[in-house]
Parts: structure tokens; C-alpha cells; sequence
């Protein structure tokens, strides 16, 4: 395991508390962008700022090999209003670090600072530090910038912390680690009217209702049973009729999540055809919109056996699930991943008081007693694949 000194353990839990102090959220990353830079500079690595809006890329080259890779933590935090009293509290009420993007970028410039004082490997590292994860438009945005043009690279890696999971243990798997998320909204516009007299108008609501149950074929019969796996919600149902009146309009939305881009596309499809058929056999008519948010994330094979070599010598065998289950969340690293083979991954971040809070609750808190593992980690990954 590569050893990461209690001098940078001790820089790396300041700077940590330092971005927790002082959460940005989407494009809006400025401070975070510029004092992540600032500490890369001093560590005598080269910074590229600006790299889709305010993201950034460092670059450390070692030798003369030509190999290179890329490692991404995300800077953005939630507009969520903190609910912890203890010293490193937000100071911008109604922002927090509460999905821990703070203990990300630590956790990676603490691993930029060991390779380049310890510079005991081959090859280029792009350490990239983008925004605006959560809303899903950061890593596109720095792939639209020229990220892989301007930084060619091998494979890229990706790493998030998972309250609920031991400490410092490891968990992935190759292929779909997590899934996708997209929104869709219809709207069926039938003939409003007297509520006495249904039969002079065409009803959406009994129109709306038909595709309410409707959509619920596509996970039951469009989806193979066993290999894709599918959640299709309608969330809202909203009209503009009121007491004795049929309404002339309807609007449902609603949530998708699966694990592939071909079960995404079938889902589209599916629904438009379902919403078309059952409109046109009502005489009604709709609009219907689909937007996907988040790709699935899905990890290349050979990449995700690398992540899960260096992970066992950095963290211990014993600390490593290989073959998880997918999540349901998603990620934006997922657009990355679909430019380039890479693999993401999972770092408990505890399971008692400290770490063991779910992501994305205002009481949530990154535990710096992970930011060793994931500098060791991102370390002992570059020494694998950038070899001396
Ligand atoms: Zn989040
Ligand atoms: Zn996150």
C-alpha cells in the first residue's frame, strides 16, 4: 500500500473542511476551481483552468513513457440547507457539501501531491476536477470542451464515497454500476366539458389513465426479464378541470431508470407508441417529451479488473466486493465512460455516526478518515498503469 505521510493526511482533512466550509453548486465553482488549482500549482503541477466552464485539468508527467490516464473527482455541492453544528458547518446557507465532492477532490489532490513529490512512475496523470455533477451537465460539458482531444488518455477512473458501506472499503463491478435517470412529461388534450354530459367531449382523464396503466407493460412486456432491469414511474397527474367540469387537458410526468442504453431507447420508443395509440383511439391528441438526465453508468471490463488489482493492494483484499449489486442511483461520470473505457467506483464511507449518513441528507458528512484510502487508491492505480 502506498503510504500516504500523516503531514498530507493532515493537509488533505484541512482542505477537505476548507471546500465543506465553502460549498459552490453546478458552473458556480469558482472559489473551489480556483483553490484546488492553487494547491496543484504548489504541488509543481501544471493546471489548465477553465476546461468546460469553470472545470479544470492538472497534469503530471513522469518519464518518457506515452501512457496516459485520467482521474476525475466532481467540486459541486447541493442546495441543501446544512443541518450539522460542528466547526467545518457550511457558511453558505442553502449550499452543503452533502454528496462528500468535497472528500473527492480532497482525496485526489491529496494523490496529486504524493506522485508528485514520490514521481515513481511513467507516463502522464490528468487529474480532472469538474462541476456541476448533480444536475448531470459537468462532465459533458468538459467532454464538449476538447477534454479527451486536448488530454489524450488511455482510460479514465472514477471514484465516489457510499455511506452505509464499511469505511475505507471498496466496491464495484464491471459492466452497469449504477443507473440511468430521465424524465418524461405528456400532455393529452382531449374535449372539455359539462361533467353531466362526458359523452359530448373526449375525457383526457380517462385517456390519461389508460396510459398510466399502459406504461406499465413496457418493464413487464417489453423488457427481457432477465437481462434488463427497469423502473418506469408516473409521478404527477395534473389537470385543468375542476368541480362539474371534464377537463380539456392532462399532464403526466414522470421518472425512468435502467442499466442499459439499449433498454433507454426501447423505453422511448415503447412509451411514445403506447401514448400515440391510446390517444388515437380516444380521439385524443398529446405532446410528449423524454430527457435523460444520466446515462447508465457502465465500467469496461479490463478497466475494472485494473481498478480492482489496485484496490486490493491498496486497501487489502479482504476490504474488496468485486461483484456487487447495481445501484439505482446515477452519475454523470456516465458520460464520460460512454467516450471512454474506464471504471467507477465505490468508497464506504462508514456505517456508525461518522460516515454512516446518507448521501444528499442535510446531516450528511464526509468521513476524513477515508481520504488516506482513496489517495492510496488513486496512487497505487497510477503506479499500475503509468509503470516505471
Ligand atoms: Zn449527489
Ligand atoms: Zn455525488
Amino acid at each position: 500500500m502506498p503510504v500516504i505521510d500523516a503531514n498530507l493526511i493532515a493537509s488533505m482533512t484541512e482542505w477537505r473542511r476548507h471546500m465543506h466550509r465553502h460549498p459552490e453548486c453546478g458552473f458556480e465553482v469558482e472559489q473551489t476551481s480556483d483553490f484546488i488549482a492553487r494547491q496543484l500549482e504548489s504541488f509543481g503541477i501544471e493546471v489548465v483552468r477553465n476546461v468546460g466552464q469553470t472545470g479544470l485539468v492538472g497534469i503530471l508527467r513522469c518519464g518518457d513513457g506515452e501512457a496516459a490516464i485520467g482521474l476525475r473527482a466532481d467540486m459541486d455541492a447541493l442546495f441543501i440547507h446544512e443541518q450539522n453544528s460542528f466547526e467545518h458547518r457550511s457558511c453558505h446557507d442553502g449550499k452543503m457539501h452533502a454528496c462528500g465532492h468535497d472528500g473527492h477532490s480532497a482525496m485526489l489532490l491529496g494523490a496529486a501531491s504524493h506522485l508528485a513529490e514520490h514521481r515513481d512512475f511513467n507516463g502522464t496523470v490528468y487529474f480532472i476536477f469538474q462541476p456541476d455533477e448533480e444536475r448531470g451537465k459537468g462532465a459533458q460539458a468538459m467532454i464538449d470542451d476538447g477534454l479527451f482531444e486536448r488530454f489524450p488518455m488511455k482510460a479514465v477512473y472514477g471514484l465516489h464515497n457510499l455511506p452505509g458501506l464499511p469505511a475505507g472499503s471498496f466496491t464495484v463491478r464491471p459492466g452497469s454500476l449504477m443507473a440511468s435517470e430521465s424524465s418524461f412529461e405528456i400532455v393529452i388534450k382531449g374535449i372539455g366539458g359539462h361533467a353531466a354530459m362526458p359523452h359530448t367531449g373526449v375525457d383526457p382523464i380517462v385517456v390519461g389513465s389508460q396510459v398510466i396503466l399502459g406504461l406499465q407493460t413496457i418493464v413487464s412486456r417489453n423488457l427481457s426479464a432477465i437481462h434488463e432491469t427497469a423502473v418506469v414511474s408516473a409521478t404527477e397527474f395534473v389537470t385543468n378541470g375542476t368541480v362539474n367540469v371534464i377537463p380539456s387537458e392532462v399532464t403526466i410526468k414522470g421518472d425512468c431508470r435502467c442499466f442499459t442504453e439499449d433498454s433507454l431507447a426501447k423505453i422511448e420508443q415503447n412509451m411514445e407508441r403506447i401514448v400515440a395509440g391510446i390517444c388515437q383511439a380516444a380521439g385524443a391528441s398529446y405532446e410528449f417529451s423524454f430527457i435523460n438526465t444520466f446515462y447508465p453508468t457502465v465500467n469496461s471490463a479490463t478497466e475494472t479488473a485494473h481498478a480492482i488489482r489496485a484496490a486490493e493492494a491498496a486497501l487489502g483484499a479482504e476490504n474488496i466486493n468485486p461483484a456487487c449489486d447495481p445501484f439505482t442511483i446515477s452519475e454523470d461520470f456516465s458520460s464520460m465512460l460512454r467516450v471512454k473505457p474506464g471504471c467507477y467506483a465505490l468508497l464506504g464511507n462508514g456505517t456508525e455516526s461518522v460516515g454512516g449518513c446518507a448521501l444528499h441528507n442535510p446531516h450528511y458528512d464526509f468521513n476524513d478518515a477515508i481520504l488516506e484510502k482513496g489517495a492510496a487508491y488513486w496512487s497505487q492505480l497510477v503506479r499500475d498503469q503509468l509503470k516505471a
